[in-house]
């Protein structure tokens, strides 16, 4: 690990290339969603420097501050939220964010819809699933799940890009990406957001189609998140 932000993404990339093996996921495109919370404008402008355009961030206001007057400069910036979102920010959200990998509630899908429609702005979102079923996380269950994605697709016209999750702490995160991935298929949804910096790797062995990387790019957050 160095604090040269340029390498650290050129190390993490060459491990994610190396995670899909010989196999045809080699050739599959997995995107590398640096996250970057709790961080200083310094670091992404290191980060967008070397050629990093997808950011996720865990809480809108801090988002609200930090991107605006990056995306002046860099357009093609493409943005997700990763953290939870209360319905009264549902709006700012809209706005801000180019995805929305935490819509886990019913109440939520409902504003972001008519928010959507009435902005005029669609923004794909991931359902997010609480896949080791823990009272405290937040996510939809998987025996849910089914019913939740048709009330978002067919009720609510919300575009679903995909699965994210984020598995119980201190056990084995292998065994959830294989149950969240069999979700995805199952439900006929595409896009799996799984892996952080200490399994990503794991992930996209898994079939994750985008890995959310923090501290492995910018080390550790100064900022609480
Ligand atoms: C902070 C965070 C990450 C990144 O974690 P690292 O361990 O720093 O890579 C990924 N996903 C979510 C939802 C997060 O909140």
């Amino acid at each position: 690990m160095t604090d040269d932000i340029a390498l650290q993404i050129e190390d993490v990339r060459t491990r994610m290339k190396q995670a899909g093996g010989n196999s045809l996921l080699a050739l599959r495109h997995v995107e590398l969603v640096a996250v970057s919370k709790g961080q200083p404008i310094s670091k992404l402008e290191q980060a967008l420097k070397a050629g990093q355009r997808c950011f996720g961030e865990n809480r809108v206001q801090e988002s609200a501050e930090k991107w605006p007057a990056l995306r002046q400069q860099y357009p093609d910036i493409q943005l997700h939220l990763i953290g939870p979102l209360q319905t009264n920010k549902v709006k700012e959200a809209v706005q801000l964010f180019d995805v929305i990998q935490t819509l886990d509630r019913p109440k939520l899908a409902e504003a972001l819809a008519e928010e959507m429609q009435q902005s005029a702005k669609k923004v794909p979102c991931f359902i997010q699933v609480n896949i080791g079923e823990e009272p405290q996380k937040s996510g939809i269950a998987p025996q849910d799940l089914a019913g939740f994605a048709q009330f978002c697709r067919d009720t609510l016209q919300l575009s679903i890009a995909g699965l994210m999750c984020i598995p119980p702490q201190h056990e084995s995160s292998a065994q959830y990406f294989g149950l969240l991935q069999q979700l995805a298929l199952r439900n006929n949804i595409s896009g799996l957001s799984m892996g952080m910096s200490g399994d990503y790797e794991t992930a996209i062995r898994f079939g994750a189609t985008h890995v959310r990387v923090g501290t492995a790019i910018f080390g550790e957050r100064a900022l609480a998140g």
